[in-house]
């Protein structure tokens, strides 16, 4: 089945009793046991509901996964990825990941003694690099956030194999509708659920989806223990969204693509970057590995002071943090989404005063063009 029709239906035959077309939400903490020793297969909420179940399960299928684990949070899936390191282990991460991701490792797991190490996951060889020196994961995110670069996911998947890692894709950019780690050599994909996923902009929610029944049990058992599950009735609202992924995603992709061949073409821009542009440096190697180019799209000022007038003048665009949703949005990351990461690190990589952020909804092209045109 094409994910398209899988994905309409999601949740639409699980309630046999009444032939409920949208999936119930089971708001309910706790379930009454049948007998002593029985189980309905749900026994508290915690443990498992079943409208977060239809999730799982739907994601589970989407991405090629054994077990699909629904968070309280982008943040709490990545928390709860991060358990299953320990004492001395070293794990590889993209250097210019989202902002949140870097104060995870920094400010609660490297006090713990687990060291993250920052690498241009772009530069397949920086990678084998760092992988040899030993470590016991890799984390990627691709296209990574805020500066769109690629990496090259298969050799990386067979790199981290050779050497032991576990390969874990944050794949919140693409979802697995255009892209899909896990058929790349991933053995774990991370999704914030709160951007794309669910697509409204009126959920945060996160997400894990593992290959191996082996690292499905482990995350499944610390998701349970620590305990920040997604409710049921964010639960409900992310599977609707899901249910409009497909036809969201192709209009988004297409807006994206005019707004960046729009700023391509603009004197006030130095350099934007999408990976749909043919001479983005990794525009071959996406479409050798995924379905599409996205939605995102960032760009650097000629005059970065010019930045405060434009975040004031836009007037179709929210200047607001976050991605994925209907409406467009624009940040400035350097203050924003990434402002954990040390100033000296993000001049290095180019999370600078002039390099702003797009997220690209679903209006009308011509619109977005023209908010950006007038303040440019
Ligand atoms: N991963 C990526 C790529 C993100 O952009 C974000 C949030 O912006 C997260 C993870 C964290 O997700 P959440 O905000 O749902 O906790």
């Amino acid at each position: 089945m094409h994910p398209e029709s899988y994905l309409a239906q999601c949740g639409s035959r699980w309630d046999s009793r009444t032939g409920a077309v949208s999936m119930p939400v089971y708001q309910t903490a706790t379930f009454k046991h049948p007998g002593l020793g029985q189980s309905t297969g749900y026994d508290y909420s915690r443990s498992g509901n079943p409208t977060r179940a239809v999730l799982e399960e739907t994601m589970a299928w989407l991405d090629g996964g054994c077990r699909g684990l629904a968070f309280a949070s982008g943040m709490a899936a990545l928390d709860c990825l991060a358990r299953l390191f320990v004492p001395g282990d070293r794990i590889v991460v993209t250097e210019d990941l989202y902002g949140g991701t870097y104060r995870l490792f920094e400010r609660l797991y490297r006090p713990l003694g687990i060291e993250a190490v920052y690498v241009d996951t772009a530069d397949t060889r920086a990678v084998a690099a760092a992988l040899a020196q030993g470590a016991k994961a890799l984390l990627v995110e691709s296209p990574t956030n805020p500066l769109l670069k690629i990496a090259d996911l298969r050799t990386l998947g067979c790199l981290a194999r050779e050497h032991g890692a576990l390969f874990a894709v944050d794949n919140t950019f693409m979802t697995p509708l255009l892209q899909r780690p896990l058929h790349l050599g991933a053995d774990v994909v991370v999704y914030s659920a709160t951007k794309y996923v669910n697509g409204h902009d009126d959920v945060v929610a996160g997400l894990l989806v593992a290959r191996e029944p082996e690292v499905a049990e482990r995350l499944a058992f610390f998701q349970n223990a620590a305990g920040a599950v997604l409710g049921p009735q964010d639960s409900w609202l992310v599977l609707r969204g899901l249910k409009t992924l497909a036809v969201r995603l192709a209009r988004q992709q297409a807006n994206a693509q005019a707004v960046a061949a729009f700023l391509a073409a603009h004197p006030a821009v130095a350099r934007v970057h999408y990976p749909g542009l043919p001479d983005h440096p990794g525009h071959d190697r996406q479409r050798g590995q995924a379905a599409g180019f996205g939605a995102m799209v960032s760009f650097m000022l000629n005059d970065p002071a010019k930045a405060p007038d434009i975040l004031a003048g836009v007037e179709l665009f929210l200047f607001a943090e976050s991605l994925g949703g209907v409406e467009s949005l624009i940040t400035l990351p350097a203050v924003q989404t990434h402002a954990d990461i040390e100033p000296g690190t993000r001049a290095r990589l180019g999370v600078t005063d002039g390099l702003l952020r797009l997220s690209i909804g679903l209006e009308d092209p011509a619109d977005l063009v023209a908010d950006l045109a007038r303040v440019l």
